[in-house]
């Protein structure tokens, strides 16, 4: 298994709507494991494929990471075929680093998915395991977390988000100068 890098808002492969999975192939495998371990080293509870670089529709979600890998999933073409009720909570994602902000969701969801072995995924979730595969079959059709804001709240938070980024560039251009002078 391998670390694979994340995609970092603003990119547009986050933007893009991901296509359907058609064939379960090894590499498709390989692809979710290294998946799974991209998702666990950078402290996620979720990560989506255009977060890895792939516009497929495949996603991994374990929000209890403490439990080794026991609550791990793997959804291949997830769908939310039925959802109730109305929740709201903090979210981060890795593809947005620092960023976080409360968002509007459905409580309880029924979901549709297959699984590695290519067979049929059909359960019921609420909860945060239902906020996290919200928040990532989002990803799969181009849509982000601020995508859930207000339009108002959306600008404040990326134009914040933005500033900082840009920030961070210099100060990390700044260390490089440095360490190239050796100063
Ligand atoms: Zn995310």
């Amino acid at each position: 298994m391998s670390r694979l890098p994340l995609v970092i808002y603003p990119d547009d492969i986050l933007k893009t709507r991901c296509s359907d999975i058609t064939e379960l192939n090894q590499e498709l495998v390989d692809f979710l494991h290294n998946m799974a371990e991209t998702m666990y080293l950078s402290h996620g509870i979720g990560l989506a494929a255009p977060q890895v670089a792939e516009n497929i529709r495949c996603i991994t979600v374990d929000v209890e990471p403490d439990k080794g890998g026991k609550t791990l999933m793997h959804l291949i073409n997830p769908v939310i075929v039925d959802s109730h009720g109305r929740t709201i909570y903090e979210e981060g994602c890795l593809s947005f680093p620092g960023l976080a902000a409360e968002v509007k969701r459905k409580k309880e969801i029924h979901v549709q998915a297959y699984d590695l072995d290519g067979g049929l995924l059909d359960f019921e979730a609420d909860g945060l395991l239902a906020i996290c595969i919200q928040h990532e079959i989002d990803h799969l059709n181009g849509v982000t977390f601020v995508d859930r804001l207000n339009d108002v709240q959306k600008k404040l938070i990326l134009r914040e988000y933005l500033r900082q980024r840009a920030e961070d560039e210099e100060d990390a251009t700044v260390e490089a100068i440095r360490a190239v002078h050796g100063k």
